[in-house]
């Protein structure tokens, strides 16, 4: 394998994209800390969803290229697994001021690439920011653990050890947040890594890489290969890969934990929700309304804690008009547009799929109070844009609530009591997030101790932990035991060894087991 260096870097062949359509850029791989174009024949266009214009193109990587990735950040493991942990932070330091001043850019690329407005795209790296921040006290995190004497004379301590060459793969959804979530505790506890952006939107997934670069990150420690199911599954089987961190859906997610899992690896792997939040007669109208259509909308649906169904409880059913009206007066526009508060979905088949569980509820008895499914936005007629939608009288049976929506569609359900409500959530098989909205202590510590997922919200309508604790999804939206980021997302990535230590001569010889007696 011969790497044909990429002649420009990585931004500034990609500025070429927005202006020129007739001969899109191909996204190169990262290799040992060199861009290298693809030798594939095989490409996929990155599409602009608000205008179809193709951004880029992406390799189908060749299985030589992907195996000189993994030799690349193989290679590249034993020095950085030696670098003192301080010096793998203040790279974390470095890049995070990096981040900061590109952070203009980088929204940037993700409107163009993903669709989201530039507000929510700031706020995706922003929320990625966070964990590179976090990683930056990795010594601290990474710390062992020390006990004297627990025999005679001896004593016995665990250090946690980097594992070596570990994988990412990530979702469109959010193209810098998720790679962030992943790259920085990896590497900054001593791993080398190998990451696979989405297809759809790999171009923040570069930038940071050449930021990371910037920074001071050797050759070798983050490599980039791009493509689809083929690269996954060559990243499940690989021999060198020891730990995988994914999100995504539940189909690509369960495969690759049970493929993966049979080759002995380590699998995180976030997927699918159908997050619920409960309204209570006595939450705080205005405040609740308003998070609701925040946390439904925004980003056109497309976060995994997105809140896609409500249940009002009792009278609070009395709220879905003034919902609407809320709903209505949202603008669908390009999220370049500063007037936009939601963006395009990612794809013709995203919207084709979205408006199909919209048709698919009405048809089994749901009130459709608000239909987003016919929207022309001006200037942009050939975007991927659904409008607010909300289906009134959601049943447990219908295919619009079984399935993850992943569009901007609210789904209302009624309960008589909070009994009934935590009753339905408990039996979705998501357990991503839910959220309580009440005034009162006692329901919303019931809804905190019964109710089955991952991450709670009270009068929060999404709650992702930020990164001292972790992203802590359940039942069918996770699939392995140690979490993304927080003390999970580091004992993850960290094998502990534990060493017990005496240092006079023992006495006499013993076949007898050994005991502290
Ligand atoms: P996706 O599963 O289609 O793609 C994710 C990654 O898996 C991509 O890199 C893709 O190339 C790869 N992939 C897809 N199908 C595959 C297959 N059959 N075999 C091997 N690899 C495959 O997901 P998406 O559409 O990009 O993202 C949306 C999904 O991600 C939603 O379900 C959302 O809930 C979920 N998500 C979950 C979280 C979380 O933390 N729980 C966060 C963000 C997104």
């Amino acid at each position: 394998f011969t790497p044909q260096i990429f002649a420009l870097k990585y931004s500034t062949a990609t500025q070429h994209s927005f202006t020129h359509t007739n001969n899109p850029p191909k996204v190169p791989n990262l290799i040992g800390g060199s861009f290298v174009n693809s030798q594939s024949s095989e490409f996929i266009d990155v599409i602009n969803p608000a205008t179809q214009q193709v951004v880029s193109q992406i390799p189908l990587t060749k299985n030589e290229e992907f195996k000189a990735a993994v030799s690349a950040a193989k290679e590249a493991f034993p020095s950085w697994r030696n670098t003192p942990v301080t010096t793998r932070q203040r790279v974390m330091l470095k890049l995070q001021q990096l981040i900061r001043r590109d952070m203009d850019k980088l929204a940037m690329n993700i409107t163009t690439e993903q669709g989201k407005t530039l507000k929510d795209a700031q706020g995706d790296v922003f929320r990625g920011l966070e964990v590179v921040e976090h990683a930056c006290g990795m010594a601290s995190l990474q710390m062992g653990e020390f006990s004297s004497n627990v025999s005679h004379g001896t004593d016995t301590y665990s250090v946690r050890e980097p594992l070596g060459v570990c994988a990412g793969i990530c979702p469109f959804n959010f193209p810098a947040m998720i790679p962030l979530w992943m790259f920085p505790v990896a590497v900054t506890s001593g791993n080398t890594f190998v990451l696979k952006p989405s297809e759809k939107d790999p171009g923040a997934s570069m930038l940071l890489a050449e930021l990371a670069m910037e920074a001071g990150l050797p050759n070798g420690v983050l490599n980039i290969v791009h493509g689809t199911n083929d690269i996954v599954n060559a990243i499940c089987d690989d021999e060198d890969i020891k730990a995988i961190s994914f999100v995504g859906s539940n189909t690509a997610g369960m495969h690759i934990y049970a493929r993966a899992s049979a080759k002995g690896k380590r699998v995180q792997s976030n997927m699918g929700a159908k997050n619920h939040g409960i309204v209570m007669p006595d939450a705080s109208p205005e405040a609740t309304l308003n998070a609701l259509v925040a946390a439904g909308f925004g980003a056109a649906g497309q976060r995994c804690m997105a809140l896609s169904t409500v249940v009002f409880v009792g009278d609070s059913k009395e709220w879905e008009s003034e919902l609407v009206k809320r709903a209505k007066s949202l603008k669908v526009n390009a999220g370049t547009e500063p007037d936009a508060d939601l963006g395009p979905v990612i794809s013709k088949q995203a919207k084709e799929r979205v408006c199909r569980l919209i048709q698919s509820g009405v048809e089994s008895g749901a009130r459709l109070l608000l239909d987003g499914r016919d929207i022309v936005v001006p200037g942009y007629e050939q975007g991927n844009f659904v409008g607010p939608t909300i289906l009134s009288g959601v049943t447990e049976d219908m295919e619009c609530y079984k399935e993850e929506i992943f569009g901007p569609v609210l789904l209302c359900m009624q309960a008589d009591s909070l009994e009934e409500a935590i009753n339905i959530l408990n039996r979705n098989k998501y357990g991503n997030g839910a959220a309580i909205f009440t005034s009162s202590g006692a329901a919303a510590r019931k809804f905190q101790v019964d109710i089955e997922a991952g991450q709670v919200g009270i009068n929060v309508p999404i709650p992702v932990p930020l990164p001292f604790f972790s992203f802590t999804g359940s039942k069918a939206s996770f699939a392995g035991d140690l979490n993304f980021y927080g003390k999970a997302g580091v004992n993850f990535y960290t094998q502990i060894k534990t060493v017990t230590q005496q240092w006079k001569d023992l006495p006499g010889l013993s076949l007898a087991m050994p005991t502290s007696q």
